[in-house]
């Protein structure tokens, strides 16, 4: 069995610890959430104080001026509980080429919000919606009691406005596995998810994506209070899958914190591994530009094993068919 992350990859082609290309900004809003979910990796609730400033969306703004046409994928927490956030997507608006909300759906609902899904039809934002399955039980039990049927009522408005119809405005959901397992395979799954919904709600999307769950933040805590932790890496370590490592998303994706600090990837941004320049500084948004010129090291751990195992696993879903 493969124990160590990095080993195999230099072994394998010392290039893929390196990062490649930046295509996609991945900018976290903070940790503030209208849900509290057990496998949530940054552990965002409703007392979330980790919220980013006008500031700091200023500086991310500058970025994309000077680097235009990337993918920006917003993300939190709950993005919209940001106080800054329609000034946020409405200055990346034109400098991005695309922009990807992460949205928990049942936020349209909170008091005063329910402008939001109109709002993004209007910016053509992509959506990417968290919807762990197609059952009310498995939803509820993850979620809490009553996330199913906001998530459906959510997903008809935005429906109703022309998301997950055609290919215009584009509606895409992401499954987790409910605990300790790897997802199955993606299209399989798809293809589920379109015809339960559908038949049972009338609801219609464009794509699934699969994550698997990372073994860190309240995952793990939950891993380690059911004696399970250990267990789960071997998992992810047994099925590893060198085939995906080529597009591991650290390799074409930074991530920035509310602070923003960058970072490889989400998770690292979770367990607090942020990129270090040649001279041993922290990187931050001010300085990404220069540091984007010269080469990026990814820093690994056991974590990774989850973007490896089976399919691979990333924030757009799996990696290989
Ligand atoms: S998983 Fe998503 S919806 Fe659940 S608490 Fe975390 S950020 Fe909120
Ligand atoms: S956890 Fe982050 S750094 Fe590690 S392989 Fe996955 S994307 Fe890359």
């Amino acid at each position: 069995m493969i124990q160590d992350f990095k080993k195999e990859l230099q072994s394998a082609d010392p290039q893929l610890l390196w990062f490649d290309r930046l295509r996609t900004l991945q900018v976290n809003l903070g940790n503030r959430c209208n849900h509290s979910c057990t496998h949530c990796h940054i552990q965002a609730g409703p007392n979330g104080k980790k919220i980013m400033s006008k500031t700091v969306m200023e500086e991310i703004i500058d970025f994309l001026r000077g680097c235009p046409g990337l993918c920006v994928d917003v993300t939190g927490g709950c993005p919209e509980l940001n106080p800054d956030f329609r000034f946020f997507i409405n200055s990346i608006y034109k400098l991005a080429s695309k922009i990807m909300v992460r949205t928990n759906l049942t936020v349209f609902f909170e008091p005063g919000l329910d402008w939001i899904p109109q709002w993004y039809s209007r910016y053509k934002v992509v959506l990417v919606c968290s919807l762990p399955c197609y059952t009310q039980e498995n939803v509820d039990k993850q979620r809490g009691q009553g996330v199913f049927k906001k998530s459906i009522a959510a997903l008809k408005i935005l429906n109703g406005l022309g998301y997950g119809v055609d290919n215009q405005l584009e509606l895409n959901l992401v499954y987790n596995p409910g605990g300790d397992f790897l997802p199955g395979p993606q299209a399989q799954l798809e293809a589920d998810y379109k015809r339960e919904l559908e038949e049972k709600y009338g609801v219609k999307f464009n794509n699934l994506f699969t994550i698997t769950n990372a073994p860190i933040g309240r995952f793990k805590r939950y891993l380690k209070a059911n004696g399970k932790l250990k267990q789960y890496l071997r998992l992810l370590m047994e099925n590893f899958n060198l085939d995906t490592a080529e597009n591991i998303m650290c390799r074409r994706l930074i991530s920035i914190d509310y602070k923003g600090v960058a970072y490889n990837c989400d998770f690292n941004q979770a367990l607090n591994l942020p990129i270090i320049d040649s001279a041993g500084q922290i990187v931050s948004i001010e300085r990404l530009d220069d540091v984007l010129s010269g080469d990026i090291e990814i820093i690994t751990d056991d974590h990774c094993f989850c973007c490896t195992a089976g399919a691979g696993s990333s924030c757009t879903g799996s990696l290989v068919k």
